[in-house]
């Protein structure tokens, strides 16, 4: 999110060159409009004919209500093209709203193509980055200055946490996370601290509305904007002030806006606004893929557009032009399945293609190079002549916790890739939190490590305090956390900061004697354990801290990472290598979240870790029921559909998640892919000699595993709970296999280690980090059961079973 503070105003921009319309109100001289007209027909080209009547149907408001892949946003693209080639608009009479900074760039290089010039000028971005560009121009109407600074999460964070201090409220009763969420959703809704509802008000023990407005006071002095005022500041400009409204209203010619479907409130009412004098408002969506709801999306907005702009035009798209016949006829089994939904009926005369493919694999780190490997197959082909690009590969997971063992997968296959729209996993706040007391503990010296972790979790070490620790450090020539006592004699610190800083200090000591000691991981768990570190994200608990519980997943996740390391320095020096190694260029695989991917397309798409829990999130089930479940419903439907050629759904029978080693079993959304769009493909050879053979997924007709194709044996699927496998008929042979014993065992929460049968005392075994080697012996049982291995070159190890994955090679 902090990259919002990236964004430029670019008013400043020149005319571009060539730009030949833009002369005063009437654009074009005769020579030109002709040449135009022309360009205007070859733009139509290839369009059906609904598409066209969109483009050309360019006065009074328009809803193109279409599904995934049927040309919306191309629509949206051409009509732009459309306007300025007709003469009909200058770019800066044209705004234009996309849901990501990446698909405003598209747009923009779209249409430069298509018209042959810049469009530099035009209003094309996201709501926010429109909201900023407004804001800077008319700052004053809400007291600020037009340099003032946009917070980032953590800076909103702690601005809440000394504002309710201000107010009186309690910190540990009200945690600033918290209340942030709480501040963000108001805002989304378009609440002023006067306009606010009273269960709103009621909030924070009645004080919500003094804590808010005590909130944006101090934004004020700071010169500052959050995320939710770069929407609702613009907004009140509009609402209170005519000549600006006004202003607007006729400057704005034409709008159009992408991904109607997931406004928000305070969204819905800036674009409603601003159509009000053109009535030139083109909005296209799709109802079954609002995805934000979460984040205050009201779906609604959509559906009651031809109420609120009467004499609308309502066009439907139904030819999809991106995915081939099975991948599609999937997308819709999966999205049919919702009961809150209106319906439609999509067709392409894209050839039919494979069928979507379904990988099974033991564990999540199988998963990870299974796809790391498929992709460098599609790049290699099969007799080593290229045949692919990594560019056309995408790897969408459902939560970002996924993409560290796909990350670690692509590097260690020379798969160049990027994480788009998110951090990469060591990049994330509370992992460089959590790796800067290691790289402290590793190194005393690291000041900038120090400077990191110094307040975090809060020590009540201020600015001024650090400041003379700082020079005192400098003074006697050493590192900050080293200096700690010296400075502390010097007697300039408050006793309070002196006994903070003191205890730090003795704390690192004692971090750093026992690292010796220890493994990594329990290194690391202790030191977030004892400097509170852990303490900070639990306190943050109860609705809306979603937030915290991420980060603390993440923690986990490190945690887990750590397992494979036998010292803390090797460790550092693999994450060091993990976050310089990815060259960032344009032949790189995509991994990003689902939500990152709306709008975008793919020839190859994988979908790791379509299982239950995880996808749907049990959490969105918890805490939405129905409507949680049909909002996961939406995003697997958003996910199928941004695949071309292939897609290749995967789950594992057990991951590492959280840092537990948690039973999978395969999401209900596969189940709900009708069966003859569904081949399930190998991937589980050494799966045959724990007992698959001729078992669980169909029966096999390689003689083990999972059988293929749509004899993909449903009785698996039928015992899950919730499954709405039971419900259909349509699956060949559903009655004909039995549930497999194994995904019984693998639903029971104790997880048997994946190849505990397999391993035995004197068998030569690999492991992925350390090697080859000989079990020596075994410990513990169930969970805790471990092996002793004698590596050949790592020395001796011992390994926990259920996370070693060990594999026999003899
Ligand atoms: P989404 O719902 O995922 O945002 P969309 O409806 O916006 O999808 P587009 O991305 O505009 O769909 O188009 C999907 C694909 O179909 C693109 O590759 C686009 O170039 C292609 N396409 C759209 N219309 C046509 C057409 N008339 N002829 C050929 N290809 C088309
Ligand atoms: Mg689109």
């Amino acid at each position: 999110m902090s990259g919002f503070a990236m964004f430029q105003d670019d008013d400043g921009m020149n005319q571009p060159e060539g730009w030949a319309l833009a002369q005063g109100g009437n654009l074009l001289n005769n020579g030109q409009a002709a040449r135009g007209q022309h360009a205007a027909e070859v733009l139509l080209e290839g369009l059906n004919p609904p598409q066209a009547m969109a483009v050309q149907h360019t006065q009074g408001p328009l809803l193109v209500l279409a599904g995934a892949g049927t040309g919306k946003t191309n629509v949206l693209t051409r009509r732009i093209a459309y306007i300025m080639l007709t003469g009909s608009a200058e770019p800066r009479q044209i705004l234009a709203v996309t849901f990501t900074n990446k698909a405003a760039r598209e747009m923009a290089e779209r249409t430069e193509r298509l018209v042959g010039h810049s469009v530099a000028g035009m209003w094309l971005g996201t709501f926010h980055r429109l909201g900023v560009r407004f804001l800077r121009q008319h700052a004053e109407l809400v007291r600020l200055r037009p340099d003032f600074v946009i917070l980032d999460t953590d800076d909103q964070q702690r601005l809440v946490g000394q504002v309710l201090a201000d107010v009186g409220l309690d910190k540990e009763q009200f945690p600033p996370r918290q209340v942030s969420y709480m501040l963000g959703k108001w805002k989304d809704h378009g609440y002023t601290p006067d306009s606010m509802p009273a269960e709103e008000s009621a909030q924070l023990h009645n004080r919500a509305k003094q804590f808010y407005a005590a909130y944006q006071q101090r934004l004020t002095e700071l010169n500052a904007a959050d995320f939710g005022d770069l929407l609702l500041h613009p907004l009140h400009i509009l609402q209170k002030h005519e000549a600006v409204r006004v202003q607007y209203q006729q400057q704005f010619k034409y709008i159009l806006v992408d991904e109607y479907q997931d406004t928000n409130g305070v969204q819905y009412q800036w674009l409603k606004l601003l159509a009000q004098g053109h009535k030139n408002l083109c909005v296209v969506g799709d109802d079954d893929q609002s995805i934000y709801g979460w984040r205050g999306a009201q779906v609604g907005n959509i559906l009651r557009f031809e109420q609120d702009f009467a004499g609308a035009e309502v066009v439907r798209l139904e030819q999809n032009y991106r995915s081939t016949g099975h991948i599609l006829a999937a997308a819709n089994g999966v999205i049919a399945q919702n009961r809150q939904r209106h319906g439609k009926n999509l067709w392409t005369e894209v050839a039919n293609g494979g069928q979507v493919e379904l990988h099974p694999h033991t564990d999540d780190r199988e998963e990870a190079r299974f796809v790391a490997d498929a992709i460098g197959q599609h790049v290699r082909g099969s007799r080593g002549q290229s045949v692919g690009k990594f560019a056309d590969a995408a790897i969408l997971v459902r939560t970002a916790v996924q993409t560290r063992a796909l990350e670690e997968a692509l590097m260690r296959m020379g798969v160049p890739y990027v994480v788009v729209g998110g951090l990469k996993f060591y990049e994330r706040k509370e992992v460089r939190d959590a790796l800067a007391y290691l790289r402290l503990i590793a190194n005393p010296a690291d000041d900038l490590a120090f400077a990191r972790i110094v307040n975090v979790p809060r020590r009540g070490v201020g600015e001024t305090s650090l400041a003379v620790l700082e020079q005192g450090a400098k003074a006697l020539a050493l590192p900050q956390a080293v200096a700690i006592p010296h400075v502390i004699a010097q007697g300039d610190l408050s006793s309070r900061v002196a006994g903070a800083l003191a205890q730090l200090h003795h704390q690192l000591g004692q971090w750093r004697m026992i690292a010796a000691g220890s493994t990594p991981d329990a290194l690391a768990e202790r030191v977030l354990e004892e400097s509170g570190y852990l303490a900070m994200l639990r306190d943050d608990k109860s609705a809306g801290s979603e937030d915290s519980k991420v980060r603390l997943d993440h923690l986990k996740e490190l945690l887990r990472a750590l397992q494979d390391y036998p010292d803390l320095p090797s460790f550092l020096d693999h994450v060091a290598l993990v976050t310089d190694g990815d060259a960032d260029t344009d032949d790189t695989v995509k991994v990003m979240t689902i939500h990152a991917a709306k709008g975008l397309e793919f020839p190859l798409v994988f979908l790791p870790g379509f299982e239950e829990g995880l996808f749907p999130h049990q959490r969105a089930m918890n805490e939405e029921g129905q409507k949680g479940l049909e909002e996961e419903r939406r995003l697997a439907y958003v996910a199928m559909t941004r695949a071309r050629q292939r897609l290749v759904i995967s789950f594992a029978h057990a991951r590492r998640m959280w840092g537990q080693f948690l039973p999978g079993s395969p999401s209900r959304f596969v189940a709900e892919i009708p069966a003859e769009n569904l081949k399930v493909v190998g991937g589980m050879t050494n799966f045959t000699r724990q007992g698959y053979a001729g078992g669980g997924f169909g029966q096999g007709q390689s003689g083990g595993g999972f059988g293929g194709g749509s004899n993909f044996g449903g009785g698996g699927y039928r015992a899950m709970p919730g499954s709405t496998a039971d419900k259909r008929s349509t699956w060949k042979g559903v009655d004909a296999v039995k549930p497999a014993e194994p995904l019984v065992a693998y639903r029971n929460p104790v997880v048997a280690p994946v190849l505990d049968g397999d391993v035995g005392v004197g068998m030569r075994v690999f492991h992925q980090k350390f090697g080859n080697g000989r079990v020596l012996g075994m410990e513990g049982s169930g969970e805790a059961r471990a092996y002793v291995v004698e590596f050949a070159k790592a020395g001796t190890k011992k390994l926990l079973a259920s996370l070693a994955k060990l594999e026999v090679v003899g």
